[in-house]
């Protein structure tokens, strides 16, 4: 089974960032914006590479959806500053911690693929469409 190539970092890194398959760049990955397919349609690269896979994805969620509430927080601060008040810093801070971990979920799953590739290249058969498989289909 021939191994198809893993793109550069930084079309991996692009790739995963904007929701779309690291490996051949599909969009649409999505069902009702939050379920990720299994499957890229396309590559057919399996997104879970092994189980467990997504709790880097976790990872990343957490991190940016914990940035985001600290900036709300700050800036809150600062425009309010010197008397800061609670209530509207929660008012701000809340909607993005309910909506952003459900909403940023699919990109922080296509991103941490695309930083497990880049640790960890393609194998054989874990995606086919590489230059040699099309190659082979045309003899
Ligand atoms: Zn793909």
């Amino acid at each position: 089974m021939p191994v198809r190539p893993t793109p550069p970092t930084r079309v991996l890194l692009w790739r995963g960032a904007t929701r779309a398959c690291p490996v051949c760049g599909r969009r649409g990955l999505t069902r009702r914006w939050v379920a990720l397919a299994d499957t890229c349609p396309r590559c057919g690269f399996e997104f879970e590479r092994k189980p467990g896979h997504f709790v880097g994805a976790v990872g990343i969620n957490t991190i940016v959806v914990f940035g985001l509430i600290l900036i709300s927080i700050v800036v809150g601060v600062i425009l309010m500053w010197p008397r800061p008040e609670a209530v509207p810093l929660l008012a701000a801070a809340l909607p993005i911690a309910i909506v952003l971990p459900w909403a940023f979920h699919p990109t922080a799953k296509t991103l941490w693929i695309a930083i497990d590739l880049g640790m960890k290249p393609l194998e054989a058969g874990e995606a086919r469409g590489g230059p040699e498989e099309r190659a082979a289909q045309q003899r």
